[in-house]
């Protein structure tokens, strides 16, 4: 069982949702923690269990980071909006830092979330 981190910013939301559905079964064997708008989008569009953290402006990519850094979380899956400026752009940079340091298997669009996770 993997421990699998799931962000999305604001326009890419509906995108990651709609991958959760489409892993849903995948999914339901695995360990979820989402940022709070994320996670709970996630939950309410599958069903599945999301453990909540912060908002991910409010220091949820933040956490996210520290689970990394603490070998708590083994997959990130984070859909960055590439047009958008985020106002928690340093979380951004940090977390998706974090993550290539510490070898963390990351996905920031579909096609490489459906690889990520095939891959597990
Ligand atoms: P959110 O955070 O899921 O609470 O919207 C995501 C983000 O980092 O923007």
């Amino acid at each position: 069982m993997a421990r699998i981190g799931l962000v999305a910013h604001d326009d890419r939301k509906d995108e990651l949702c709609r991958w959760a559905e489409a892993h849903r079964e995948t999914l339901s064997r695995h360990e979820l923690w989402g940022t709070g708008t994320t996670g709970s989008r996630v939950m309410a569009a599958t069903g599945l269990d999301v453990n909540l953290l912060k908002s991910g402006p409010l220091g949820g990519d933040q956490q996210l980071g520290a689970m990394i850094c603490e070998g708590r979380l083994d997959v990130l899956i984070f859909f960055i909006d590439p047009l958008t400026a985020q106002p928690h752009d340093v979380d951004v940079k940090a977390l998706t830092r974090l993550a290539t340091l510490y070898d963390v298997l990351s996905a920031h669009n579909r096609p490489t979330a459906d690889a990520v996770l095939a891959a597990l």
